[in-house]
Protein backbone atom coordinates (compact mmCIF):
# COMPACT_ATOMS: atom_id res chain seq x y z
CA UNK A 1 0.00 0.00 0.00
CA UNK A 2 1.67 3.68 -0.90
CA UNK A 3 1.92 6.37 1.81
CA UNK A 4 -0.61 8.11 0.51
CA UNK A 5 -3.14 5.19 0.42
CA UNK A 6 -2.85 4.24 3.32
CA UNK A 7 -3.01 8.22 4.84
CA UNK A 8 -5.97 8.13 3.36
CA UNK A 9 -7.55 5.20 4.52
CA UNK A 10 -6.43 6.18 8.53
CA UNK A 11 -8.28 9.91 7.68
CA UNK A 12 -11.35 8.07 6.93
CA UNK A 13 -11.23 6.00 10.15
CA UNK A 14 -10.58 8.80 12.71
CA UNK A 15 -13.73 11.00 11.10
CA UNK A 16 -12.80 14.01 12.18
CA UNK A 17 -12.67 12.78 15.65
CA UNK A 18 -8.92 13.07 16.14
CA UNK A 19 -5.55 14.69 14.62
CA UNK A 20 -3.28 11.96 12.69
CA UNK A 21 0.11 12.55 14.01
CA UNK A 22 2.71 10.43 11.40
CA UNK A 23 5.43 9.01 12.91
CA UNK A 24 8.50 9.56 10.73
CA UNK A 25 11.10 8.42 13.19
CA UNK A 26 14.04 6.60 11.58
CA UNK A 27 12.18 7.00 8.03
CA UNK A 28 13.78 9.10 5.07
CA UNK A 29 12.88 12.82 4.38
CA UNK A 30 11.29 11.51 0.95
CA UNK A 31 8.65 9.60 2.72
CA UNK A 32 8.22 12.32 4.88
CA UNK A 33 7.46 14.88 2.03
CA UNK A 34 5.37 12.01 0.14
CA UNK A 35 3.39 11.84 3.52
CA UNK A 36 3.21 15.78 3.48
CA UNK A 37 1.65 15.96 -0.31
CA UNK A 38 -0.81 13.52 1.22
CA UNK A 39 -1.91 15.92 3.54
CA UNK A 40 -0.13 15.00 6.44
CA UNK A 41 0.48 18.17 8.51
CA UNK A 42 1.78 16.88 12.06
CA UNK A 43 4.78 14.64 12.04
CA UNK A 44 6.35 12.73 15.45
CA UNK A 45 9.82 11.78 15.61
CA UNK A 46 11.06 10.35 18.85
CA UNK A 47 15.19 11.37 18.65
CA UNK A 48 16.19 14.91 18.93
CA UNK A 49 18.89 14.63 16.64
CA UNK A 50 16.76 13.37 13.43
CA UNK A 51 14.22 16.09 14.61
CA UNK A 52 17.17 18.96 13.90
CA UNK A 53 18.09 17.29 10.62
CA UNK A 54 14.46 16.82 8.76
CA UNK A 55 12.84 19.78 10.21
CA UNK A 56 14.47 21.99 7.93
CA UNK A 57 14.46 19.74 4.75
CA UNK A 58 10.36 19.92 5.15
CA UNK A 59 8.12 22.67 4.44
CA UNK A 60 7.60 25.79 7.37
CA UNK A 61 4.07 24.83 8.25
CA UNK A 62 4.70 20.83 9.63
CA UNK A 63 4.20 20.93 12.87
CA UNK A 64 6.90 18.74 14.59
CA UNK A 65 5.90 16.63 17.60
CA UNK A 66 8.55 15.66 20.21
CA UNK A 67 7.07 11.66 21.12
CA UNK A 68 9.38 9.81 22.73
CA UNK A 69 11.72 10.74 25.97
CA UNK A 70 13.56 13.91 26.09
CA UNK A 71 16.39 14.34 27.67
CA UNK A 72 17.11 17.70 29.66
CA UNK A 73 20.29 18.70 27.85
CA UNK A 74 18.58 18.35 24.47
CA UNK A 75 15.57 20.65 25.12
CA UNK A 76 17.32 23.86 23.42
CA UNK A 77 17.77 22.04 19.72
CA UNK A 78 14.13 21.47 19.69
CA UNK A 79 12.85 24.93 21.37
CA UNK A 80 12.71 27.20 18.13
CA UNK A 81 10.53 25.46 16.29
CA UNK A 82 8.56 22.38 18.12
CA UNK A 83 5.44 22.70 18.17
CA UNK A 84 4.10 19.83 20.96
CA UNK A 85 6.12 18.08 23.19
CA UNK A 86 3.98 15.04 23.87
CA UNK A 87 6.56 13.27 26.40
CA UNK A 88 7.13 15.48 29.29
CA UNK A 89 7.76 12.96 32.24
CA UNK A 90 9.28 14.95 35.14
CA UNK A 91 8.56 18.42 36.31
CA UNK A 92 12.81 19.13 36.21
CA UNK A 93 12.04 18.51 32.01
CA UNK A 94 8.91 21.09 32.47
CA UNK A 95 11.04 23.80 33.75
CA UNK A 96 14.01 23.16 31.37
CA UNK A 97 11.18 23.40 28.39
CA UNK A 98 10.30 26.74 29.77
CA UNK A 99 13.20 27.86 30.44
CA UNK A 100 14.30 27.41 26.44
CA UNK A 101 11.14 28.44 24.99
CA UNK A 102 11.53 32.05 26.99
CA UNK A 103 15.19 32.55 25.06
CA UNK A 104 13.34 32.05 22.08
CA UNK A 105 10.60 34.22 23.04
CA UNK A 106 7.69 31.17 22.67
CA UNK A 107 5.31 29.39 24.25
CA UNK A 108 5.51 25.41 23.85
CA UNK A 109 2.83 23.08 24.42
CA UNK A 110 3.64 20.20 26.54
CA UNK A 111 1.25 16.61 27.05
CA UNK A 112 1.81 15.13 30.32
CA UNK A 113 3.01 11.63 29.50
CA UNK A 114 0.81 8.92 32.12
CA UNK A 115 2.50 5.92 32.96
CA UNK A 116 -0.39 3.31 31.43
CA UNK A 117 0.91 -0.19 30.79
CA UNK A 118 1.59 -2.65 32.40
CA UNK A 119 5.45 -3.12 31.36
CA UNK A 120 8.41 -1.26 33.47
CA UNK A 121 9.84 0.27 30.37
CA UNK A 122 7.79 3.18 29.30
CA UNK A 123 8.39 7.02 31.00
CA UNK A 124 5.67 8.81 32.82
CA UNK A 125 3.91 10.43 35.10
CA UNK A 126 1.74 7.82 37.78
CA UNK A 127 -1.82 9.77 37.56
CA UNK A 128 -1.58 11.05 41.34
CA UNK A 129 1.33 12.70 39.90
CA UNK A 130 -0.21 14.55 37.22
CA UNK A 131 -3.29 16.13 39.69
CA UNK A 132 -0.57 16.92 42.00
CA UNK A 133 1.47 18.47 39.26
CA UNK A 134 -1.62 20.64 37.72
CA UNK A 135 -2.57 21.41 41.24
CA UNK A 136 1.42 22.47 42.36
CA UNK A 137 1.47 25.93 42.57
CA UNK A 138 4.70 26.90 41.61
CA UNK A 139 3.13 25.92 37.92
CA UNK A 140 1.77 29.51 37.36
CA UNK A 141 5.55 30.60 36.97
CA UNK A 142 6.46 28.55 34.00
CA UNK A 143 4.96 31.10 31.82
CA UNK A 144 6.16 30.14 28.23
CA UNK A 145 4.98 26.28 28.35
CA UNK A 146 1.19 25.60 28.15
CA UNK A 147 0.12 21.90 29.52
CA UNK A 148 -2.67 21.00 26.90
CA UNK A 149 -3.30 17.41 27.50
CA UNK A 150 -2.25 13.90 28.32
CA UNK A 151 -0.27 10.89 26.41
CA UNK A 152 -0.37 7.20 27.10
CA UNK A 153 0.94 3.78 25.58
CA UNK A 154 -0.74 0.74 26.08
CA UNK A 155 1.03 -2.24 26.93
CA UNK A 156 2.25 -4.05 24.01
CA UNK A 157 0.14 -6.92 23.98
CA UNK A 158 -2.71 -8.50 22.02
CA UNK A 159 -4.84 -8.29 25.21
CA UNK A 160 -7.48 -5.87 22.91
CA UNK A 161 -9.54 -5.78 26.48
CA UNK A 162 -6.61 -4.45 28.38
CA UNK A 163 -5.28 -2.26 25.81
CA UNK A 164 -9.44 -0.60 25.90
CA UNK A 165 -8.89 -0.55 29.95
CA UNK A 166 -5.36 1.26 30.02
CA UNK A 167 -7.35 4.34 27.75
CA UNK A 168 -10.40 4.21 29.59
CA UNK A 169 -8.26 4.87 32.55
CA UNK A 170 -6.50 7.45 30.78
CA UNK A 171 -9.76 8.82 29.49
CA UNK A 172 -11.18 9.05 33.13
CA UNK A 173 -8.03 10.78 34.27
CA UNK A 174 -8.28 12.96 31.45
CA UNK A 175 -12.56 13.85 32.18
CA UNK A 176 -11.37 14.41 35.89
CA UNK A 177 -8.83 17.07 35.49
CA UNK A 178 -10.47 18.85 32.74
CA UNK A 179 -11.91 21.24 34.64
CA UNK A 180 -8.99 22.78 35.88
CA UNK A 181 -8.36 26.43 35.66
CA UNK A 182 -5.07 27.71 35.52
CA UNK A 183 -3.31 30.19 33.00
CA UNK A 184 -0.67 27.28 31.79
CA UNK A 185 -3.38 25.07 31.83
CA UNK A 186 -6.19 24.20 28.99
CA UNK A 187 -6.58 20.16 28.28
CA UNK A 188 -8.08 19.59 25.14
CA UNK A 189 -5.61 16.91 23.55
CA UNK A 190 -5.59 12.68 24.41
CA UNK A 191 -3.04 11.78 23.15
CA UNK A 192 -3.36 7.69 22.55
CA UNK A 193 -3.28 4.86 20.34
CA UNK A 194 -0.49 3.72 17.73
CA UNK A 195 -0.20 1.57 14.86
CA UNK A 196 -1.72 -1.99 16.53
CA UNK A 197 -4.45 0.24 19.05
CA UNK A 198 -5.50 3.54 17.60
CA UNK A 199 -9.08 2.33 16.21
CA UNK A 200 -9.46 1.04 20.41
CA UNK A 201 -8.22 4.41 21.33
CA UNK A 202 -10.03 6.48 19.26
CA UNK A 203 -13.65 5.05 20.19
CA UNK A 204 -12.21 5.51 23.98
CA UNK A 205 -12.23 9.47 23.30
CA UNK A 206 -8.29 10.19 21.80
CA UNK A 207 -7.72 13.19 20.32
CA UNK A 208 -4.78 12.59 18.90
CA UNK A 209 -3.25 9.65 17.38
CA UNK A 210 0.50 8.65 16.35
CA UNK A 211 0.50 6.04 13.61
CA UNK A 212 4.20 5.29 12.07
CA UNK A 213 4.65 1.69 10.97
CA UNK A 214 1.04 1.39 9.39
CA UNK A 215 1.36 4.39 6.83
CA UNK A 216 5.48 4.11 6.56
CA UNK A 217 6.03 -0.27 7.08
CA UNK A 218 7.92 -1.63 9.54
CA UNK A 219 10.96 -0.13 11.11
C1 LIG B 1 7.17 4.78 17.58
C2 LIG B 1 6.08 5.41 18.35
C3 LIG B 1 4.77 5.44 17.85
C4 LIG B 1 4.35 4.82 16.55
O1 LIG B 1 4.47 3.44 16.59
P1 LIG B 1 3.84 2.52 15.41
O2 LIG B 1 3.60 1.23 16.07
O3 LIG B 1 4.89 2.45 14.36
O4 LIG B 1 2.62 3.18 14.94
C5 LIG B 1 3.81 6.10 18.61
N1 LIG B 1 4.11 6.67 19.78
C6 LIG B 1 5.35 6.64 20.30
C7 LIG B 1 5.60 7.30 21.60
C8 LIG B 1 6.38 6.01 19.60
O5 LIG B 1 7.62 6.00 20.12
Amino acid sequence: MSIATAIQQIDTQIAGRATLVAVTKTKPVPMLQEAYEAGCRHFGENRVQELIEKQPLLPADVRWHQIGHLQTNKVKYIAPFISLIESVDSEKLLVEIDKQAQRHNRVIDCLLQVFIADEETKFGFAPSEVIDLLQAPGLDDLTNIRIVGLMGIATNTDDEAQVREEFRELKQLFDALRPIERPNVALTELSMGMSSDYLIALEEGSTMVRVGSAIFGQR
